[in-house]
């Protein structure tokens, strides 16, 4: 049937029945009010309310999800206990306000000045903020707040935007899913639904007009995409993944604490994909070996600004931090294509996929380019940092990356600031220029990461959003296997690392090819860390090396797969 697609914010399927949070309606008169010292005591026990009741959420957060979550809403009753900020709204009472009015222009005075700060985490104040005001307001005015504690068993909550107060009695064992209209990777509600593990998909355009409260929906949270009113066979293959994905999940955890070996006692390196701090997180709580692929283009992407050095900078260092010295490779800007952001003002292109994207952008604008590798040269103190560079189609561009970094690293060692200044630089081969060039561009760079979204579509001359040519983008077609094996070797060769970071790294088809390859570094998204494990686990090299010769003689993709399912079998 319909399905409606947004951003994979927390993975998982969950089957079952919209229920629509409509935001309770908050609009008041402004009235004038006569005896102030009446109107503070309203506000008082107003935010008094207010805090008793966001205490109490908070310690059902604590139970239910953890510390981490419990002190967002702590922070809450913090924040308004602020005298100062009670003092002010005080003030407009006594200049005539009423309550309402003075709580409504104090809190979006200081949500104003919070979204006006350089760092990120002072920017998202702003939202706890306006969802203070709304508690408050709520008491004041009498209005019940929505109340997802007490919501049925197969519950979607679908809503423009879940703050954390209405996340806060949220029960994982009745709701099986989250759809929101806002929200990003980083947001409130993607850290809450990772963290609940609710199957969640947020920036759904329209989701509250398009889901019809009672609506059956199958939200895939892996995959961005709500499907309303599936018929009986979507319903059950749905049931049987959501089945199969339990059985695998629990069958997998006896590859925690393990090496990543084949069953010939080969050893290979297993990382994760990261788009954000929290991901790293769960890269560690999936038992990854470190980060193989930090897509910094969500830092620029969630927030409404440019982020500076200081809000890249932490957050480098907090990826570095938390893998305690394991490797964190982290990829400067990828932005063109299909990933635009707004406030960079990039001129619409007929071709973005062919133009003025990722490592092309960054060279011609200094400036952006300038504050991400500053950023990244101060975390590299604090970890295994390596910067990796996207979209490269030969040895000048990576030329050119280096010689910026050198100057940057002189710029710190006269100023006396810490840095790596031999930190490693690899490319990404994710062209056909850098995979025919793979000799002469791994003589240059530190390591590979082979980058097998775009290499097949880039290989295959197919753009993956144009459903006509669509059926050719495979990464099981000769053409790409042909180009990763190449690319592979020429690594090897050289004696660098040569790793993947494409979702193909993932697929258990394809890991016995990559064995015979000689790929040395997988990086997957943090929930299919453990499943690549085990299926490195099930190839020794003579196995898969007999099965690499016979798949390299296939000329035709449904060959390819015939052979690598057989195999699998
Ligand atoms: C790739 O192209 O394979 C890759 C990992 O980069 P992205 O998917 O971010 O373009
Ligand atoms: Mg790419």
């Amino acid at each position: 049937m319909a399905a409606l697609e947004g951003v994979a914010a927390s993975p998982g399927l969950g089957i079952g029945t919209v229920m629509v949070i409509a935001e309770p309606c908050l609009a008041y008169e402004v009235v004038e009010v006569a005896d102030a010292e009446a109107e503070k005591g309203r506000l008082h026990s107003a935010i008094e309310a207010f805090s008793v009741l966001t205490r109490e959420k908070a310690e059902v957060v604590r139970g239910r999800v953890g510390d981490a979550e419990a002190a967002i809403l702590e922070g809450h009753v913090l924040m308004i206990s602020d005298p100062f900020m009670v003092a002010e709204m005080d003030n407009l009472i006594d200049a005539g306000q009423c309550a309402e009015a003075a709580l409504d222009t104090v809190c979006e005075t200081f949500a104003a000045m919070f979204e006006a700060a350089d760092d990120d985490l002072t920017r998202q104040r702003a939202a706890d903020v306006r969802d203070i005001k709304s508690g408050v307001l709520c008491q004041l005015l009498g209005v019940r707040e929505v109340d997802v504690s007490r919501v049925p068993r197969g519950t979607v909550l679908v809503t423009h935007d879940l703050v954390p107060s209405m996340t806060a009695g949220l029960d994982r064992d009745n709701v099986v899913g989250i759809v929101t209209e806002t929200g990003g990777m980083t947001s409130h509600s993607a850290i809450l639904a990772r963290a609940l593990e609710i199957p969640a998909v947020l920036a759904v355009p329209d989701a509250v007009q398009e889901l019809p409260e009672g609506a059956q929906v199958i939200v895939d949270g892996g995959e961005g995409v709500v499907t309303v009113a599936p018929d009986e066979a979507e319903l059950a293959a749905a049931r049987v993944r959501q089945e199969a994905l339990r059985r695998e999940k629990e069958a997998l955890q006896r590859f925690v604490g393990k090496k990543t070996v084949t069953a010939d006692g080969c050893q290979v390196e297993l990382f994760g994909n990261i788009g954000s701090v929290e991901d790293a997180r769960a890269v560690v709580d999936n038992d990854g070996e470190g980060v193989g692929l930090f897509r910094t283009e969500f830092l620029f992407m969630d927030g409404g600004a440019m982020p500076t050095e200081e809000d890249q900078f932490r957050a480098y260092q907090q990826a570095a931090l938390i893998m305690k010295g394991r490797p964190v490779i982290i990829r400067t800007l990828d932005i063109g294509g299909d990933k635009d952001i707004p406030y960079l003002g990039l001129e619409k292109e007929d071709n973005p996929f062919m133009g003025f994207r990722a490592i092309r952008y960054c060279l011609a604008r200094e400036d952006v380019f300038r504050t991400q590798l500053r950023a990244l040269l101060r975390a590299s103190a604090f970890g295994d940092v390596r910067i990796m560079v996207p979209l490269v189609t030969g040895v000048e561009e990576l030329r050119q990356v280096r010689a910026l970094i050198r100057r940057y690293a002189d710029e710190f060692s006269r100023e006396g600031v810490a840095c790596n200044k031999d930190v490693p630089v690899g490319v990404m081969i994710e062209t056909p220029a850098a995979a025919l060039m793979a000799d002469a561009l791994a003589a240059e760079a530190d390591f590979f990461s082979i980058g097998t979204n775009d290499l097949t579509g880039y290989t295959m001359a197919v753009d993956r959003g144009n459903d006509r040519v669509r059926y050719l983008y495979s990464t099981f077609n000769p053409a790409v296997l042909r180009s990763i094996r190449s690319v592979i070797a020429a690594g090897t060769e050289a004696g660098i690392p040569v790793g993947m970071c494409g979702e193909a790294a993932a697929d258990p088809l394809l890991i016995p090819l990559w064995i015979s390859f000689g790929l040395t570094e997988y990086s997957v998204g943090p929930a299919s860390i453990l499943a690549t494990r085990a299926a490195i686990a099930g190839w020794n090299h003579e196995k898969a090396r007999a099965l690499a010769a016979a798949v390299m003689e296939a000329v035709t993709p449904d060959e390819v797969l015939d052979l690598l399912k057989a195999a699998s079998a």
